[in-house]
């Protein structure tokens, strides 16, 4: 037998909910009597003092008491039912619109109703439009002794239903047999000062009145801090469990042979900084081990990951294992592609490219190569482990531009490519660095290395904020730029995620400029062209068969034309500052003076025009996605560029990340001593989802 225990039990345990409501309720995520107890409510309402009516204010809710005075139906205008109260001090008009004869009939004057509403201004002085109300012998009856709760609903299941079940799963939490076990050790909760979890459940569904005055303000209680806390600490420790399992796995043993590294190095066309170097010993070090690797490369934009991810190809090769190279566009699986080829070139590695678009006869052949092993290296998007691709045997998985996949993308890929028991080792890449607190949440399962410094000869790109009144100066300086024989990007945002709106806005843009500048070659590029007309505008741009390529916000990420060193943004003020940093980090990138042109549209906010600024005024990714964080808020730094987002019961990143950095040393601190915790936690808070998944 299970002990009984919230978290066993099904909502039907409970009075008053059968098969049928607790259907309805799951639509809530409602399965057991311990979710119930997590299901907050959303805002109180006050009813543990009557007010006088001459007191309230019109726009709050309140509980009044007084004798009917006269009720009447009204027929002119929309039919309803106006009765009058008053108490000692005034009176107040009901008014409701939905009425049956029955009702009417039951408010007769001189009994005394008790009613809780919301007060507004109407025809005769203040009054409340269908209010809750109950006839009473004694006004007490209607006081409650705390904060009456309003919780979030569903189709089919009702306040006062959801207000009797969650009443009723709070009582068994008080019986010692049915009781809610805390996880939190008792240090912990007396190093911060939280309540129990007992009791801050029975605070936070039914506060005392005298903690309506935090309640109503928003304040964040100890109650609700401590359940935000062990929320984030479950998602922590999932986290870090998936990497415990997925480090359980054997890997494959890269024995790699120093010469052909250097080798590999020497032909390079460049030198590799300091940061590279270390970041590949890192990398070098995970992958002569038996577990696998699960390493994030964080490094600013232009800092040189893809030849670092190269490197790491090597030694998979030379143990004779195969890598797969996974990046979040065409276009960027395309420009790999152009630079593992030609990296590859002197090796006998064959690289291979694989897209959803790829059809028929090339596909087999791809495939293949792959199955057989003659196939090294394949480069493509996500379509690489949604196929039904094989392969020989897999050693290294590289991601690319992690931050466009989203955690459970990431989480899902380590399930794939499996060999003879053999995990491959995983090299994750990201250009958006995540401040240090979300970067809690986001890759705890990861071990972390910086390129902390950029090739040497970048010059920063110099950025100007100009409003689009000034958009005929700024087309005379595209002429005059592409006469020097430099090429320019012009990008097209639109606020939209609406990507047939983009395409459709660098059209008009592309016709518009090269009326404006005939004797400018204009090329296109956009999300829903074919892959081939893509790569040949791209090729083209690159071979400077064309002086200005007008784009979508598609070339955020990989392409790479050092000759192209003026950049326009129009209406930077739609994108987030990372990633307009991010779109910025495709100029700069030769060792010529390069510009970005913030294209803005006025007006222009004050926040508007602060913001623009801090990408002015800084060149470092780092200090523009904290800044980024603290105007925007975590919410929206995390959540509108990235799919799959990390979903939370309670937390709210906007109000609680502050929380955060509280979150590692308790997570090490239940490794260590309370590791029975670790599981229930995870099941309470994240449950049966497969967000993290189990490996
Ligand atoms: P990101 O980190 O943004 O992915 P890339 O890997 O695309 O950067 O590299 C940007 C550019 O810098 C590429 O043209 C690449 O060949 C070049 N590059 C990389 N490492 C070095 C280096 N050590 N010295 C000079 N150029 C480099
Ligand atoms: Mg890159």
């Amino acid at each position: 037998m299970t002990h009984p225990e919230p978290h066993n039990l099904p909502v039907t345990t409970l009075t008053g909910i059968g098969s049928q409501s607790a259907a309805r309720l799951e639509k809530l995520g409602i399965h057991t009597v311990q979710d119930l107890l997590f299901h907050l409510p959303l805002r109180y309402q006050d009813r543990s003092r009557i007010q006088p009516i001459a007191q309230l204010l019109p726009g709050t809710s309140a509980l009044v008491c007084g004798t009917i005075e006269f009720t009447d139906t009204i027929q002119r205008g929309r039919p309803s039912v106006i009765c009058r109260i008053a108490d000692a001090s005034g009176s107040l008009s009901l008014r409701f619109f939905h009425f049956s004869v029955q009702q009417s009939q039951q408010l007769k004057p001189g009994s005394l109703l008790g009613c809780f509403g919301e007060i507004r201004y109407g025809y005769n002085g203040l009054e409340m439009v269908h209010p809750e109300y109950k006839l009473v012998s004694d006004p007490e009856q209607l006081v409650e002794n705390t904060l009456t709760p309003v919780y979030p609903l569903t189709e089919g299941v009702s306040q006062s239903a959801i207000r009797k079940a969650i009443k009723q799963a709070l009582a068994l939490c008080l019986q010692s047999d049915t009781a809610i076990a805390d996880w939190l050790p008792a240090s912990l909760l007396e190093q911060y000062r939280y309540p129990s979890l007992n009791d801050a459940l029975q605070t936070l569904h039914n506060p005392p009145p005298d903690l309506s005055a935090e309640l109503f303000c928003g304040a964040s209680l100890p109650a609700l801090k401590r359940l935000v806390f062990e929320e984030f600490l479950a998602h922590h420790l999932a986290l870090l469990q998936g990497k415990l399992a997925y480090k359980r796995w054997q890997a494959p043993i890269f024995n790699s042979n120093a010469a052909t590294k250097q080798a590999f190095i020497a032909r390079l066309p460049f030198q590799l900084t300091n940061a590279q170097q270390r970041v590949i010993a890192e990398i070098a070090s995970d992958c002569c081990q038996e577990q696998p690797m699960l390493r994030l490369v964080q490094g600013d934009v232009g800092s040189g990951k893809t030849v670092v991810a190269a490197v790491a190809a090597l030694l998979a090769l030379e143990s004779g294992y195969q890598v797969a190279v996974m990046a979040p566009t065409e276009l960027l699986a395309e420009q790999h592609f152009r630079n593992f080829s030609q990296w590859f070139a002197d090796t006998d590695t064959q690289v291979v490219f694989l897209t959803g678009q790829l059809k028929g006869k090339a596909r087999q052949t791809t495939s293949q190569a792959l199955a057989d092993g003659s196939a090294g290296i394949i480069i493509g998007t996500h379509a690489l482990f949604q196929e039904s691709v094989h392969f020989h045997k897999l050693g290294l998985i590289v991601i690319d531009e992690q931050h466009r996949f989203g955690v459970h993308q990431r989480l899902a890929l380590r399930e794939k490519g499996q060999h003879s028991g053999l995990r491959p080792h995983q090299l994750i890449m990201t250009a958006t660095p995540i401040p240090r607190t979300l970067a809690m949440l986001q890759y705890s399962d990861l071990d972390i290395s910086i390129i902390d410094e950029l090739p040497p000869g970048r010059k920063p790109v110099t950025t100007s904020v100009i409003a689009s009144e000034r958009r005929e100066e700024v087309i005379a300086r595209i002429e005059h730029w592409v006469s020097e024989k430099r090429q320019a990007y012009w990008v097209c945002t639109l606020i939209e995620e609406s990507e047939v709106l983009q395409c459709e806005a660098a059209e008009k843009t592309t016709i518009y400029l090269s009326e404006s500048l005939p004797n400018v070659r204009i090329g296109l590029v956009h999300g829903r062209m074919k892959a081939a007309e893509k790569d040949a505008i791209m090729q083209a741009f690159k071979n400077r068969e064309c002086d200005l390529l007008v784009a979508t916000t598609v070339i955020e990420v990989g392409v790479d034309v050092p000759n192209a060193g003026l950049m326009i943004i129009e209406n930077p003020e739609r994108l987030g500052l990372s990633q307009l940093h991010q779109l910025r980090g495709r100029v700069g990138r030769g060792n010529q003076d390069s510009y970005c042109l913030l294209l803005y549209q006025a007006p222009l906010s004050q926040a508007g025009k602060q913001r623009l600024a801090i990408l002015k005024e800084s060149n470092d990714g780092f200090v523009i996605a904290e800044k980024d964080l603290e105007l925007r808020g975590p919410g929206e730094v995390m959540g509108t560029r990235q799919t799959g987002q990390i979903q939370f019961k309670i937390a709210d990143l906007e109000r609680d990340s502050y929380l955060l950095e509280l979150i590692a040393p308790a997570a090490q601190l239940i490794h260590q001593q309370y590791p029975a915790a670790i599981q229930p936690l995870i099941q309470r808070w994240i449950g049966h989802s497969r967000h993290y998944a189990e490996v």
